[in-house]
């Protein structure tokens, strides 16, 4: 079968979303027309100002939030080094304390960047999670003392899709004075957020993940808040952020925001329901008699309203992870083994590791991340190819 007539079934949300088509057009359109520098005071720079703090006002609403709570950035990675160091530079100058606590399953734009930070004589606190990935509320509130000045706990995991308890953990944080910061990298516009109701003091989010373009993200950071700018250099982004915006990059953003935003729900019910069919039938696959003996776990928690909706991630017990890749991406599946963003690492995921997994288990383990363009054929597909692989590799 040539690539052309090859099908081909994209199971791979986490790592990245196609853009909405109407977020290209965005983009191109301002690419093509509205090139002017937003600094600028002639004509077409004022129409690029305009459309950056018109999307600048879709992106606030999304969050419950005021526009000047919204800054942008060049994706989730920027924005997570932005929270953590400039709150630690500003805490540093302010002669506050020297303290961070944070879990030990963040994404690697959290935990390099605590890093980081211990070079520079911080002290990080890295919070083990049970084995459905979840932090503990009593040892969170144990782990800070007078001299926190930042919690940063990740909204959902992008790995196993557990969604932590932000909302208790930022009362925890603000009850002893230390301010509270959330990766919601895989979280934002997949499941709601308000960071007014959930008490945040700054939010990352990145514009791939949600049918938005690679490169583009934002930070929240609340009203009378005041962080260590990362990146200086020009007057941008209100003084903040400096370098030219990237205007189609963010008007684009904005459009994928307002689309994925207003079907949010409608989204979550579908894909949630076709995830457990999904997981239903693989559960079922040891009932196949060439198949029997093998086992098929889910990682992570089987709680449907605590994980995320497009998250399936299972451990094929005794056969290797990265075959099973290798065999799905033949038949024109894609899907992942632990985290893309660190593939061609030989480690097993820390994050599998640290729910418990032994090594083993951990390179058993494939990510299936189902979107919004998932269908009921694209999982039997997956599913036949599956039941295949399994025999195959099974003998
Ligand atoms: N945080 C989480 C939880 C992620 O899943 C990712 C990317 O996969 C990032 C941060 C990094 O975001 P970006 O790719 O926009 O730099």
């Amino acid at each position: 079968m040539d690539n052309k007539t090859k099908k081909t079934v994209y199971l791979d949300y986490a790592a990245t979303s196609p853009m909405y088509p109407e977020a290209a057009a965005e983009m191109y359109r301002m690419l093509k027309d509205e090139y002017g520098n937003p600094s600028a005071v002639y004509d077409s720079a004022t129409h690029a100002r305009e459309a950056i703090n018109e999307a600048r006002r879709t992106i606030a609403k999304t969050l419950n939030t005021e526009m000047d709570t919204i800054f942008f950035t060049s994706g989730g990675t920027e924005s997570d080094n932005w929270a953590l160091i400039g709150t630690a530079e500003a805490a540093l100058r302010a002669g506050k304390g020297n303290h961070i606590v944070t879990s030990s399953i963040e994404h690697p734009a959290v935990l390099k960047t605590c890093r980081y930070l211990e070079q520079r004589g911080f002290r990080i606190t890295y919070l083990p999670v049970d084995k459905e990935g979840f932090i503990d509320l009593a040892q969170l509130k144990r782990a800070i003392d007078s001299e926190t000045v930042l919690v940063s706990i990740m909204a959902a995991n992008n790995e196993i899709g557990t969604i932590e308890p932000i909302r208790e953990a930022a009362e925890l944080a603000h009850q002893k004075g230390s301010l509270f910061h959330t990766d919601a990298v895989q979280a934002y516009l997949h499941i709601p957020i308000d960071v007014k109701q959930d008490g945040i003091d700054m939010l990352s989010a990145s514009g791939h993940k949600f049918g938005g373009p690679k490169g583009t993200g934002f930070l929240y950071i609340r009203r009378n808040l005041e962080i260590d700018s990362l990146i200086h250099g020009g007057s941008q982004e209100r003084n903040h952020r400096a370098g030219t915006e990237n205007t189609a990059g963010i008007t684009a953003m904005a459009k994928a925001a307002a689309i994925a935003h207003s079907r949010m729900d409608e989204d979550e019910r579908r894909i949630s329901s076709l995830k457990s069919y999904m997981l239903g039938k693989l559960m079922r696959l040891p009932e196949i008699p060439e198949l029997n003996g093998i086992s098929i776990e889910l990682n992570g928690t089987p709680d449907v309203i605590k994980r995320l909706p497009g998250n399936l991630n299972i451990c094929f017990r005794g056969i290797n992870g990265e075959s099973i890749l290798i065999l799905l991406d033949m038949a024109g599946i894609a899907a992942s083994a632990g985290s893309a963003c660190s593939s061609g690492a030989t480690d097993p995921s820390y994050v599998l590791t640290g729910i418990g997994l032994s090594k083993k288990d951990a390179e058993s383990s494939v990510r299936f991340t189902l979107g919004r363009d998932t269908t009921e054929e694209d999982i039997n597909y997956t599913l036949k190819h599956v039941e295949d692989i399994l025999k195959r590799l099974k003998k």
